[in-house]
């Protein structure tokens, strides 16, 4: 009984002093009745070890009692055999577990933050560390911190006109031309933003001012005011220039109904530009607003390229059949060079299979259209335009701002080629 943590025989001994303070512990399994009365006619024994202490039956002497009938002796140990004294000498050896050794100190197996170290020593961050994600990463954050990070990416042999589309609203069509934008000029481009949603996204998330009776694109669209004459620099970065929406565009989309060559208003407004101002400018951004009306076919209708944002998520594909019509038709009627150049995957959230499941479903369909670089979804993204910055100048190392900067460096080596 003693080995299972019984009270032994020892408590009983403090006699009845003891007995109303420890009477509470009957009701815990205390032996009572006979066994009580036998231990406290029982000699004291001077034993000093505190109560609690695990009983060693082996440290007190027995008390007096009666002789065990001799049967009980015969099994206790066999005839001619001293009886063990202590449990553990009748255990097996074998039974007692043997201790796991540790294992040995292997320094070539780096700790991961020491990788990451490693990664950012080396400046250029080209590592076999940059397999892993954490490595691409970091080595992402150091070019983007280090003097070689603004290097700049390869011009394209051309200027490439891309309006960013896709009717579906909330995709990242603004937050896409704002930071590819951002992150083209920040690397060695001349870059021109056309902000054609009457929300002004666009003008805001790159610190343009464009409250009522700004100059803006609805001058351009329906006086037929020339660019030169609305865009404005964009805050911070140089050699971006932004035309700003203001809410005067908002009834553009019926006005441009009765004018005059009203889906080729934007492309001579651009070529006129180009032509004369921005004649070094390397790229045309050109941001959409959430709808296939006038304004994004004048868009369409102004440019070779269309980028399309596709967000991670499950009705981000209905619709997308709906647009891809659309630019089909322009091709056929208006602008024969107008195709689909780049798709980007936006707010990727690497927590869901469902966003796997539609990046996957996306690259299936559009091939090496898709660039491999994923916006993931991230909280600095979307607080950026509250500073009125893009993401690249708001914190230009958050996984936000790195992830725009390399789809900006896919865009510029895709279309350098
Ligand atoms: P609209 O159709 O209204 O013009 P949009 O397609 O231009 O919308 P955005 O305005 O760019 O979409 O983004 C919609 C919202 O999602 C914004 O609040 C933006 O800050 C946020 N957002 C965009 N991209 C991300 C991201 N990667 N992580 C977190 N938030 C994001
Ligand atoms: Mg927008």
């Amino acid at each position: 009984m003693s080995a299972l943590g019984w009270p032994g025989r020892r408590r009983g001994t403090h006699g009845g002093r003891a007995r109303s303070a420890e009477s509470s512990s009957r009701g815990l399994g205390w032996p009572a009745d006979g066994t009580e009365a036998a231990v406290r006619s029982a000699p004291e024994p001077a034993v000093t070890t505190p109560v609690e202490e695990p009983f060693d039956e082996a440290s007190v002497p027995d008390p007096p009692a009666a002789e065990p009938p001799a049967a009980e002796l015969a099994t206790a140990a066999p005839a001619g055999e001293e009886p063990p004294a202590l449990l553990g000498e009748v255990l097996p050896t074998a039974a007692v577990p043997p201790e796991v050794a540790p294992a040995p100190y292997d320094p070539s197996v780096l700790e991961p933050a020491d990788r990451l170290r490693a990664i950012l020593r080396d400046d250029a961050g080209a590592t076999a560390e940059e397999d892993l994600p954490i490595g691409k990463q970091a080595a992402a954050a150091v070019r983007a911190t280090s003097p070689r990070g603004r290097e700049p990416f390869p011009r394209p042999p051309s200027r490439r006109v891309i309006t960013v589309a896709n009717q579906k609203g909330g995709v990242g069509k603004t937050t896409t031309t704002v930071n590819l934008a951002a992150a083209l000029a920040l690397h060695g481009a001349k870059v021109l933003v056309i902000d054609l949603d009457p929300q002004g996204n666009c003008s805001t998330g790159l610190g343009v001012p464009h409250t009522v009776g700004t100059p803006d694109v609805y001058d351009v669209l329906i006086e037929q005011v020339p660019i030169a004459d609305v865009v404005q620099p964009a805050d911070g970065i140089d050699d971006l220039w932004v035309v700003p929406a203001t809410i005067d565009l908002a009834g553009a989309e019926i006005e441009l109904v009765s004018v005059v060559a009203r889906e080729s208003r934007l492309k001579r407004a651009v070529e006129a530009y180009c032509a004369g101002p921005g004649a070094d400018v390397d790229y045309v951004l050109v941001d959409c607003p959430p709808s296939l009306g006038l304004l994004t076919v004048n868009a369409m209708v102004a440019t070779t390229e269309v980028l399309i944002p596709i967000q991670c998520e499950y009705y981000a594909l209905e619709g997308l059949g709906q647009l891809l019509k659309n630019i089909d038709l322009v091709q056929q009627h208006l602008n024969p060079q107008v195709h689909v150049s780049t798709i980007l995957l936006t707010m990727y959230d690497a927590r869901t299979k469902l966003a796997d499941q539609v990046a996957e479903e996306v690259r299936t369909h559009f091939g090496d259209t898709v660039l491999s670089t994923r916006i993931p979804r991230s909280v600095r993204v979307s607080e950026a335009p509250g500073y009125g910055q893009s993401v690249v100048t708001y914190d230009p190392v958050s996984r936000g701002a790195l992830a725009y900067v390399e789809a900006a460096r896919e865009l510029a080596v895709r279309g350098s080629a």
